[in-house]
C-alpha cells in the first residue's frame, strides 16, 4: 500500500506522525487505535489507516479490511475489559452524514442503551481518564497475530 504524504491540517494524519498527542490503543503498520477527544461513553475509541484518505469512497478495500481487522482487534478489548451491554462500530462520509473529521475512520461506542446516533460529545474527557481507560483496553488485547 502506497502512503500518502501526512497533511499537517489533519489532526488524524498529525497523529499517526506523532506529532498530535493521542491516547493510543493499538498501532499495527496500517493502522492505528486511539481514544476519541470527546466520547460519548467510556472506552470511545476510533480506527483509523494511516494514510489519509477522506471517506469510504477514497480508502482502498485493502485498507478497509486492514481498519476491521483492527475494529474487531479492539472491539473484542472493549468487551473483555469495560463490558458494556451493547457497542456500536460507526463510520460516516460526509458532512451530511455527521463527519468532522475527514480522514477515514470508524468509531466503536459503548452502548448503554436509548436510539441516539450523535457520534460527538460536547464535552472534552479528561487526559488522565483517557490514558486510563486505553490502558485498561490494551489490556484486553490479543497479540498480535492473535
Ligand atoms: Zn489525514
Amino acid at each position: 500500500m502506497t502512503i500518502t504524504p501526512v497533511r499537517d491540517d489533519c489532526i488524524f494524519c498529525r497523529i499517526v506522525a506523532g506529532t498530535a498527542r493521542s491516547h493510543p490503543v493499538w498501532e499495527d503498520p496500517d493502522t492505528l487505535a486511539f481514544m476519541d477527544l470527546a466520547p460519548l461513553a467510556t472506552g470511545h475509541v476510533l480506527v483509523i489507516p494511516k494514510p489519509h484518505w477522506e471517506n469510504v469512497f477514497e480508502t482502498p478495500a485493502p485498507a478497509l479490511g486492514a481498519v476491521m481487522d483492527t475494529v474487531k482487534r479492539v472491539a473484542h478489548a472493549i468487551r473483555t475489559t469495560i463490558a458494556p451491554p451493547g457497542l456500536g462500530v460507526y463510520q460516516v462520509n460526509g458532512r451530511a452524514a455527521g463527519q468532522t473529521v475527514f480522514h477515514y475512520h470508524v468509531h466503536l461506542i459503548p452502548r448503554h442503551g436509548g436510539v441516539s446516533l450523535d457520534l460527538h460529545g460536547r464535552r472534552r474527557a479528561d487526559r488522565d481518564e483517557l490514558d486510563r481507560v486505553a490502558s485498561l483496553i490494551r489490556s484486553g488485547l490479543d497479540a498480535p497475530g492473535g
